[in-house]
């Protein structure tokens, strides 16, 4: 299949694509990685009059850190990200998530924004940035803003992003002492889209209590979801076998309303859920406590 006839841009400069953003409206799209804008083009999934290639913008690609914060380009590449040893240091859970999104060769292409904006409810992308707290910052000609991840994924492949915004960087607060970080999903062969995943950033108290617990899953539902009820019976306790079995039940039975499709029943997802919530906790509580 060929996509439809579209425009084509190739700006220099973020304030040139923000400019052709604005001329063009609904009809353009920012055009990041490709990899999964093309083929959507390619199957007539998607028909945007005009592409604004983001590729020639070097301000929207780089890694940054002033300390409390770690501060990525939107334009940023998913491998040059995997690869980054400050991401590795502030940031692990990022860093242990990226070789399950997809292959290598995607990864050299894609990037953290395109992977953010395309809001794809199987991404791993999108639940991590809901476990680390990020901060996703939007601009257009006009006005730049920070959207909380939690606030800014809105449905499937939906964002609170408007016509003539772009994802310019994502804000991930550094890595807390006491705290510990896992992720893990089971999809039917390594790099496919998984059937459940689930990230988890916890951080104790000097007692070795659960201060904070973020748990945050996909593949479950039209967007990533925060399994809020598991994160608050974590919230105090000691995270015994105990506690985390009642925060696995609480995610898998409460948190979630998963779909039914032709790669997993509703049921199974659950199941999932369940047990992979039980292996990132004991994981990021046992990383948390050699970090004391
Ligand atoms: C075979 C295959 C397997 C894959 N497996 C996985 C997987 O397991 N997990 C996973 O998470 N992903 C997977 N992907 C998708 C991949 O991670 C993509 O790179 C990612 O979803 C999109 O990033 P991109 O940079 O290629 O964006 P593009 O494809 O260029 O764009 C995606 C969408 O985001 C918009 N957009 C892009 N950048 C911005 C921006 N800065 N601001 C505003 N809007 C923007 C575009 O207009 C478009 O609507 C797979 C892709 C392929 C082809």
């Amino acid at each position: 299949m060929k996509p439809a006839p579209f425009a084509y841009f190739r700006p220099h400069t973020l304030d040139e694509a923000l400019a052709l953003l604005a001329e063009h409206g609904a009809d353009a799209k920012p055009l990041a990685g490709g990899q999964s804008l093309i083929p959507a083009m390619n199957f007539r999934l998607a028909t945007p009059a005009a592409l604004v290639d983001l590729n020639l913008i070097g301000e929207l690609s780089y890694i940054r850190t002033d300390g409390e914060t770690l501060q990525l380009g939107g334009m940023t590449r998913q491998r040059t990200v995997e690869q980054n040893e400050s991401v590795a240091r502030l940031a692990p859970l990022l860093t242990e998530t990226m070789p399950s999104i997809a292959h290598p060769a995607i990864r050299n292409r894609g990037t953290i924004g395109g992977s953010l904006a395309h809001a794809d409810p199987a991404a791993e992308l999108p639940a991590v940035m809901l476990a680390l707290d990020a901060s996703l910052v939007v601009q257009n000609t006009r006005r730049q803003r920070s959207i909380p991840a939690g606030d800014f994924f809105s449905g499937l492949f939906s964002t609170a992003m408007e016509p003539g915004e772009l994802l310019t960087a994502i804000r991930i607060p550094s890595r807390q002492p006491r705290s510990g970080f896992a992720f893990r999903e089971i999809s039917r062969r390594h790099g496919d889209f998984a059937l459940v995943g689930v990230a988890a950033a916890v951080t104790l108290d000097a007692t070795g209590a659960c201060r904070v617990a973020r748990l945050a899953l996909l593949s479950v539902g039209d967007r990533p979801v925060v399994a809020e009820q598991a994160q608050s019976s974590l919230r105090g306790q000691m995270p015994t076998v105990e506690a985390m079995e009642a925060a696995c039940a609480a995610a898998a039975d409460h948190d979630i309303d998963p779909p039914s499709d032709i790669h997993a029943s509703a049921r199974y997802r659950r199941q999932l859920v369940r047990v992979l919530t039980r292996r990132v906790l004991e994981t990021a509580f046992a990383r948390a406590r050699s970090a004391l």
